[in-house]
């Protein structure tokens, strides 16, 4: 049985709960090794207190699970199969009183849950989730060392975007090169849609790149992310083409100057709060509080988005094996959208910023 398997049913015996029914493909992947996207088909990790875990999955499958290192029971079922009846038999072979059911509420639907209602008539259902963010919210050493690797490639991607930049040049062109230049590198996923975004576009947090030129005096706004092993990086630098205006100049040197606080504030025992507030205060004092409208960051993972959630409000303590964005933003509509992101992971001394990309303003002529 692997460390973080014992760890879920170390909690599983606190809290009473003799089945975790695992259904996410990011958390079956923490604990068992294996990854898939099973798209409607069932995919799922039936974890008990002492008893032999199983994963259930398409038959298709069985062969990628073994090949991928799980070496407990594996049920494979064929598309006329009933998956839940086979469910049903591993479950009964092992245990036969079931009080406590922990699902991932947030991902799991109302199909599987009435199943799952089903098999365990009685039970009460309790959530998996905030269980599995806390474990996948500390890093080992190897997780570490594979985002360090995805942060590197972002780190190249927002090169080849600066040497794209031309008078003309549209964002779904520049976009394009990015991601050619990181397929002949053998990436074969984005974590997210590439953003390049240009003009009153960057003014946008969540704009749409499209046909928008790129013309000099612009800012031009690159927000992207590599996927090396299932693990995600993120990181956001905006550059200028040719000689901004002054309060375009005023806006980025505000935003950097909260980034670079935030990053200096990052350390165990400080509060996800205080880090927050350190960017946002001087965005604040600046006079560009209305503009900045998101949280500092967010974790980082197998999965894009997860804990810690950098807010101004969250009391949680920052701790060694952490690995959270840091990017302030300021995006006045008209004037300039201005975002810089990186990647830290916190050490007992504090952040070590895992993307290197230059923050000084980068001038492209
Ligand atoms: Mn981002
Ligand atoms: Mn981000």
């Amino acid at each position: 049985m692997n460390q973080r398997l014992q760890k879920l049913q170390a909690w599983m015996k606190e809290n009473g709960i003799e089945v975790s029914f695992i259904t996410s493909s990011e958390n079956v992947f923490y604990l068992s090794g294996f990854f898939s996207n099973p798209h409607e088909r069932l995919l799922a990790l039936a974890v008990f207190q002492e008893e032999e875990p199983f994963l259930v999955c398409p038959g298709m499958e069985v062969h990628d699970v073994k090949a991928s290192g799980w070496n407990q029971e594996i049920i494979g079922y064929s598309d006329i199969e009933n998956p839940w009846k086979l469910v049903h038999t591993s479950i009964n072979k092992r245990i036969s009183h079931v009080r406590n059911v922990a699902i991932e509420k947030e991902h799991m639907n109302v199909e599987r849950y009435e199943q799952l209602t089903a098999l365990f008539p009685g039970a009460a259902f309790v959530s998996a989730e905030e269980k599995m963010r806390k474990l996948r919210m500390i890093k080992d050493a190897k997780e570490l060392k594979i985002i360090e690797e995805a942060c590197a490639l972002a780190d190249y991607a927002i090169e080849v975007g600066c040497s794209e930049i031309k008078e003309g040049r549209t964002e779904l062109e520049v976009l394009n090169a990015v991601e050619y230049a990181l397929k002949q590198k053998g990436v074969t996923e984005m974590s997210f849609s590439t953003m390049v975004l240009t003009g009153a576009n960057a003014a946008s947090p969540h704009g749409n790149p499209g046909s928008t030129k790129i013309k000099k005096g612009d800012l031009v706004l690159f927000d992207l992310g590599v996927v090396v092993d299932r693990y995600c990086s993120d990181i956001t630098r905006t550059v200028a083409y040719g000689d901004i205006n002054d309060k375009q100049k005023e806006i980025y040197d505000t935003v950097l100057k909260g980034q670079l606080a935030a990053v200096e504030a990052s350390k165990p025992g400080v509060t996800a709060a205080e880090v927050d507030l350190t960017a946002r205060r001087i965005i604040a004092d600046a006079g560009f509080g209305e503009y900045f409208p998101h949280r500092l960051g967010h974790g980082l993972g197998i999965s894009v988005h997860e804990y810690p959630s950098m807010t101004e409000t969250n009391p949680l303590v920052i701790e060694e094996g952490m690995v959270y964005t840091i990017e302030p933003g300021i995006y006045v509509p008209g004037v300039a959208g201005v975002r810089i992101e990186d990647d830290v992971f916190i050490t007992a001394d504090g952040a070590k910023v895992l993307t290197k990309f230059p923050k000084e303003l980068q001038i492209i002529r």
